[in-house]
């Protein structure tokens, strides 16, 4: 018996290239077929009449054009966020979100099936860690929203016709990614490149760097060869405590990598690639959103080129805590003001459908 077809989506363009030469095909065929795929967002091979169809026909028995299924959706009662349980091959479910904030369209991306960070807090936590995604399924998540956004014409197009011409689609373009849904980037690092690379290309997905970021628990060695690396993503860091204890307590991968090596790595990342490093905080009220911590940032950070971004808690079954108030979160803010840190307080969206990471998943089990 013969395994399933490799995923389109798996196959970075020249090597997609090289795999069209090897077949006998001019290299004009692999870049109408990229296009296909990445701009006119043609689901089957059957749809692509500019392509030989003897050209087609060998597709059709080497490469998959497969999307995860949509195992369940959620919408928020506002309009603007909807959540994706995506069920992958072999049944694993991981989550996707598109987020619409003032003028632009973000897709939130998972790159674990599940995860084994532990932190107190979050759902996915709570839940695991399933196995890690192929660069594949980290690029299908990213296509499936654009897809949602622009849906491909049914039957024959030709490669010149745009996808959806009113000025109000073009406007609905998804152009930012975070990886901030199940799993930890960092703990997947191969893969998680490989994928980033195929959504920067120009002629593909066309996802600018500079609008992709990637948020890790603080896996330190991963920090490191990002900084090394010529990638220019974003980076947040989970940092929710200000002490090595209290950051333990709710982050346990902390006694592994502990909080002045993380500083110091994220010193080395904000040197090396002169970019603005972000940090994570989850606001739980009396936990870690009073005054003397606030103060406590402000001193670990001040001096870095850096921003905090407060995220209230997003309650969850398996931890007691709850979100901080809007006045709390507001005070959090002006304290780091002293300190000239910039913050955002995250915009609370999604939580009438259960999109904080790891929610959709732990309640359709
Ligand atoms: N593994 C990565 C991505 C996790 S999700 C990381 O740890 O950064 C993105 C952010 O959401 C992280 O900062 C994570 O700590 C935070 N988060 C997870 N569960 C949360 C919850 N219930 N409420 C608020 N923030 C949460």
């Amino acid at each position: 018996m013969t395994g399933p077809l490799p995923s389109f989506f798996d196959i970075p363009r020249d090597e997609l290239t090289a795999l069209v030469a090897s077949w006998d095909f001019r290299s004009v065929h692999a870049a109408r077929l990229w296009a296909y795929v990445y701009n006119s967002g043609a689901a089957r091979y059957a749809d692509m009449p500019e392509l030989p169809a003897r050209f087609r026909a060998r597709l059709e028995t080497e490469i998959s054009l497969v999307l995860p299924r949509v195992a369940a959706e959620t919408h928020s009662a506002d309009g603007f966020t909807r959540k994706y349980l995506l069920a992958l091959g072999d049944d694993r479910r991981i989550e996707t979100v598109l987020m619409r904030f003032t003028g632009r369209v973000t897709a939130c991306i998972s790159s674990q099936a599940g995860c084994a960070m532990d932190c107190v807090f979050c759902a996915t936590g709570q839940m695991g860690f399933a196995r890690q995604l192929t660069p594949g399924e980290i690029v299908a998540q990213v296509i499936h929203i654009d897809r949602v956004l622009r849906p491909p014409a049914a039957g024959h197009r030709s490669l010149g016709d745009p996808r959806n011409p009113s000025p109000h689609a073009r406007r609905e373009r998804l152009r930012n990614v975070v990886l901030m849904g199940m799993g930890e980037p960092l703990h997947n690092y191969e893969a998680v490149m490989r994928a980033v690379d195929i959504l920067r290309d120009q002629n593909g997905p066309a996802i600018s760097a500079r609008r992709i970021t990637l948020s890790t628990v603080g896996v330190i060695p991963g920090i490191v060869r990002l900084a090394d690396e010529a990638r220019p993503i974003h980076l947040a860091v989970s940092l929710h405590a200000a002490t090595q204890a209290e950051r333990a307590a709710l982050v346990p991968v902390a006694a592994r990598w502990p909080l002045d090596a993380l500083l110091e790595a994220c010193c080395y990342y904000v040197k090396k690639q002169q970019r603005r490093i972000f940090f994570e905080w989850a606001l739980i009220a009396g936990r870690n959103d009073t005054p003397e911590q606030a103060h406590a940032v402000g001193r670990l950070l001040h001096g870095l080129s850096a921003q905090v971004n407060l995220i209230p808690l997003n309650p969850t079954t398996g931890y007691d805590g709850v979100p901080s108030d809007r006045a709390a979160a507001r005070h959090f803010q002006e304290i780091l003001a002293e300190y000239d840190l910039p913050s955002t307080v995250r915009q609370r969206r999604g939580l009438d459908i259960a999109a904080g990471c790891g929610q959709l998943a732990t309640a359709s089990r």
